[in-house]
C-alpha cells in the first residue's frame, strides 16, 4: 500500500484532482504514518470489527482501517472527496462502504443494526473540530452500540475529557463524557502531522465504553441539567449557580438542605464535585 500518510502521497492525489480545501469542514488531512499506526493500535481493531470512519477526507486513515478491520463505513460531507475514494484511493479494498452524508444527519443505529447484528462497533476518526462535541455527545447520548471511540480532537478538548474535580479544564463536558465512557489520551500530535497545518495543537483520545454506568442516576437528564447550571458560572458557588439557574428552579434552601445532608460545604463549587456527588446531589433534588 502507497500509503497516503506520506505527504508525497498526499500531494500527489491532491494535485491530480485539483482539490481545494474547504475550512467549513474542519479539513486537515494526516500526513504522519506513526500518529496512523498509533491511532489504529489505540482503537484496537480486529477482523472481527465493523468500523465508522467519520470524514475519511482522501482515505488516508481508512485505507489503514481497511487492512485491520471486517468492514469499514465511511462518512464524507464532503462531495468533491467522493470519487478521490471510490476512484482512487480505495478502489483497491472490497470491504468499504463510502456514504456521501452529514454525520450528523446520519441515522447510526440503524447503520449498527443492518451491518453488524446490533452489536458494538467502533468509531474511529480524525475529526472536523467545529463539530467534535455533537458527534461524540450524539453517539454516547444515542446510546449507539459501541466499543470504543478513538478519535483525533483538538488537544484542550481531549484535556477537557479526561479532567477530573479540581482541575482548571474540569467541566460539563468531563462529567457527560465520562459517564458514558472512559477516557485515555494516546498521543499528543503536533501542528505539522497535518495538511494544512491547524491553528491548534490535537491528541488521539479513545473512549472505552462502560459496560455498567459508574455512578446510579435515577434520571440522568435531570443530573445533567443540574452539572450545566453548575458549571455555567464557575466563579460561583453552587448554592449560587443552581439557584439562579433556569435549568433547575431550584430554591436556595433546598440546594443548601441537600449539600448539608451530602456533608458537602454550602460555599462548595461545582468544580469540586465528583461524578458520584452530581449523581447523589440529583437524587436528593429531583
Ligand atoms: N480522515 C482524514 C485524514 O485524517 O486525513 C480527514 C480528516 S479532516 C480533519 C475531517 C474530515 O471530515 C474532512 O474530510 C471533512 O470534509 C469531513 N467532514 C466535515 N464535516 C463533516 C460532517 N458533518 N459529516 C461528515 N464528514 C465531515
Amino acid at each position: 500500500m502507497a500509503t497516503l500518510g506520506e505527504p508525497k502521497n498526499t500531494i500527489e492525489i491532491l494535485n491530480k484532482y485539483h482539490f481545494i480545501f474547504q475550512k467549513k469542514f474542519g479539513q486537515n488531512f494526516l500526513i504522519d504514518t506513526h500518529v496512523l499506526e498509533k491511532i489504529i493500535r489505540a482503537a484496537e481493531i480486529t477482523k472481527e470489527d465493523l468500523v465508522l470512519e467519520i470524514g475519511p477526507g482522501i482515505g488516508t486513515m481508512t485505507q489503514y482501517l481497511c487492512e485491520s478491520a471486517r468492514e469499514v463505513v465511511a462518512v464524507e460531507i464532503d462531495r468533491n472527496l467522493i470519487p478521490i475514494l471510490t476512484e482512487d484511493t480505495l478502489k483497491d479494498y472490497d470491504n468499504v462502504t463510502v456514504i456521501n452524508e452529514d454525520i450528523l444527519k446520519l441515522d447510526i443505529n440503524k447503520l449498527v443494526q443492518e451491518r453488524n447484528a446490533g452489536r458494538p462497533i467502533k468509531v474511529v476518526a480524525n475529526l472536523p473540530y467545529y463539530i467534535t462535541t455533537p458527534i461524540i455527545m450524539g453517539l454516547l447520548e444515542a446510546h449507539v452500540p459501541l466499543d470504543n471511540i478513538t478519535v483525533m480532537v483538538q488537544k484542550e478538548v481531549a484535556d477537557r475529557m479526561q479532567a477530573g474535580p479540581g482541575s482548571k479544564d474540569y467541566g460539563a463536558l468531563s462529567l457527560a463524557v465520562q459517564y458514558y465512557a472512559e477516557p485515555y489520551i494516546a498521543a499528543n500530535v503536533p501542528q505539522n502531522c497535518f495538511m494544512p497545518r491547524p491553528n491548534v495543537g490535537s491528541a488521539v483520545i479513545r473512549l472505552k465504553l462502560h459496560s455498567e454506568p459508574p455512578v446510579q442516576a435515577k434520571d440522568d437528564r435531570f443530573m445533567f441539567r443540574l452539572i450545566r447550571a453548575a458549571f455555567n458560572q464557575r466563579r460561583k458557588t453552587l448554592v449560587n449557580s443552581l439557584a439562579n439557574s433556569p435549568e433547575t428552579a431550584l430554591s436556595k434552601e433546598a440546594v443548601l438542605a441537600a449539600l448539608q445532608q451530602m456533608e458537602l460545604s454550602p460555599t462548595v463549587r461545582g468544580e469540586e464535585l465528583t461524578l458520584a456527588q452530581f449523581a447523589g446531589l440529583s437524587e436528593m433534588l429531583l
